[in-house]
């Protein structure tokens, strides 16, 4: 079978983007390497993927150093976000069929990512588009220099070449908080997408090529991140690296970056909690915990799975996050009535499978799901525990599933020390009607993000990112063109 037999066979259409994309051509890998991107839906071949090698990395580095020091580094942000507005026009025009793309790979349901992610990386752009022509520094008065006076002023110069490693969760939209900044400030970019589902990213790079982005400017180079992202984060001529994905991996490299100093953006995992509190409107806190916990089959950094429930309301909301579990319609992503994908592969579904073992070895009660359907793909059932404290696995680690738990709690104090007892500090939800609490509670919880009576309110505008073991630094909003920018002092001796 041809690749083209193959693809439209898979569902794909036929001129899906696989090569890598340097230097404004598209490549195979200078190996001829490839690497297999399955359906999760299905378990089988979606379609064969150029996998980047070093080499690759190393000219699509000097691509993007070359514009840097060229074409794009004197190009003004006028220019810059008149590009922006166009690729958010041409992701606008492709909005279908990248959710499409994403409902393919990564396996979710394909009416999720028309609704949340692509329009999510529209607005990222249009809002990048506005800062690129406003990015300024200040002037500041000093004492002057041994009794001369000075006049002083910061500017604010891009970075240099990022690297840009995406996760596969939600990937056009993680890339577009890199992508989007990185240019507004003036920076050029080497993109890795993630091995399990990099087609929309590789289809926003064409967008990108076509909205006249100068080539070399945004280079897309999809691999394994053993070889390709380790390659990207080890080069020389690389200043930055923005990473989203796990604190095993970001901890990597972290420890590498140093050795070149580069700076560092990284956006971890998180477990988050939901706080329950006894004056909070029930049914609205169960749908939304509820969102929390299966939206994009669990497979969600800011996912709410603690859910820190006041004991008056315990049984109340476990039955009803119990029937939110069992009222998923796990399926074909692009059957209309399907409101659960499948897990993205086969050791992600293995390990959450093994977590929930670990929730019934540690003494914790299935109060829904708990197995896996008897199908094709990398399905797991939705699955609540009851009956659960804050020392159990299942409450401390990650397992990035549809998998929540449950845990009672008498007091604000108590709620706000389970909130806070773990490693992780990305998000928290706090479910209440007294304004007071909706202050108090907030200002305590130690996360990068804070939603009252709401889940995942997240927006270009608004800072993101996370404390503790859910990473360091900020993107989006005005922190995400600081995250990209150098500032510089000038002091001139009048
Ligand atoms: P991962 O860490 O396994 O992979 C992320 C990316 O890093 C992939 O592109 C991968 O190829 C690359 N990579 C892997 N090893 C590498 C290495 N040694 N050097 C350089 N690159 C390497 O994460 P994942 O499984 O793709 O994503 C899930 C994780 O991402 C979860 O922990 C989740 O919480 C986190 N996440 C965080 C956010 C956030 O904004 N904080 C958003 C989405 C996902």
């Amino acid at each position: 079978m041809t690749a083209v037999e193959e693809r439209m066979k898979s569902g794909l259409p036929e001129n899906t983007a696989t090569q890598l994309f340097i230097a404004g051509r598209w490549q195979d890998a200078s190996d001829g390497g490839t690497f297999a991107d399955l359906n999760p839906t299905t378990g089988k071949l979606l379609v064969d993927i150029a996998s980047g090698t070093a080499d690759d990395i190393d000219v699509a580095v000097g691509a993007a150093r070359a514009q840097m020091d060229g074409e794009w580094g004197n190009t003004p942000g006028a220019i810059r976000g008149k590009l922006l507005n166009r690729i958010a026009d041409l992701i606008e025009r492709d909005a279908e069929l990248l959710a499409r793309l994403e409902a393919h790979d990564v396996g979710k349901p394909v009416g999720q990512p028309a609704m949340l992610d692509i329009p999510n990386a529209i607005a990222t752009f249009r809002h990048f588009a506005g800062w690129a022509d406003k990015i300024h520094g200040s002037t500041i008065a000093t004492a002057g220099y041994f009794g001369q006076p000075t006049h002083s002023y910061t500017v604010r110069e891009p970075v240099g070449v990022i690297g840009a490693i995406v996760p596969w969760n939600t990937p056009l939209m993680i890339a577009g908080w890199k992508m989007a900044p990185a240019l507004a400030a003036g920076n050029t970019l080497v993109v890795k997408p993630p091995e399990d589902a990099p087609l929309s990213i590789l289809h926003l790079a064409r967008l990108i090529q076509e909205a006249g982005v100068p080539a070399g400017v945004v280079n897309v180079v999809p691999g394994l991140g053993e070889v390709t992202g380790d390659a990207l984060v080890g080069h020389p001529g690389v200043d930055k690296i923005s990473f989203t994905g796990s604190p095993r991996v970001g901890r990597i490299i972290a420890k590498r970056a140093a050795d070149t100093f580069k700076r560092t953006t990284l956006e971890l995992g998180g477990k988050s909690p939901q706080i329950i509190m006894k004056d909070a409107d029930v049914e609205a806190a169960i749908n939304g915990t509820a969102m929390g916990l299966f939206f994009n089959q669990g497979e969600v950094c800011a996912a709410g799975t603690r859910v820190l429930v006041h004991r008056s309301l315990y049984g109340t909301v476990v039955d009803g996050l119990s029937a939110a579990a069992q009222a998923q319609v796990l399926g074909d992503p692009f059957d209309p009535t399907t409101t659960m994908g499948a897990l993205v592969n086969a050791k992600q579904r293995d390990s959450v499978l093994s977590y929930i073992q670990a929730g019934r070895d540690g003494g914790a009660r299935v109060a829904a799901g708990g197995g896996q359907p008897d199908r094709d793909g990398f399905f797991v059932e939705p699955t609540i525990f009851a009956d659960a404290n804050n020392d159990m696995k299942i409450a401390q680690e990650e397992i990035f599933g549809p998998v929540g738990t449950v845990i009672p709690f008498d007091t604000a104090d108590e709620a706000i020390a389970i909130a806070n007892g773990t490693a992780y500090g990305l998000a928290a939800s706090i479910w209440t009607r007294d304004v007071s609490h909706a202050h108090t509670m907030a200002a305590r919880v130690r996360s990068g993000a804070v939603w009252v009576n709401g889940w995942a309110a997240i927006d270009p505008a608004l800072p993101w990112g996370g404390m503790k073991s859910s990473g360091t630094g900020r993107e989006l909003g005005w922190a995400g063109i600081e995250a990209n920018t150098e500032e510089k002092v000038v002091t001139i001796v009048l």
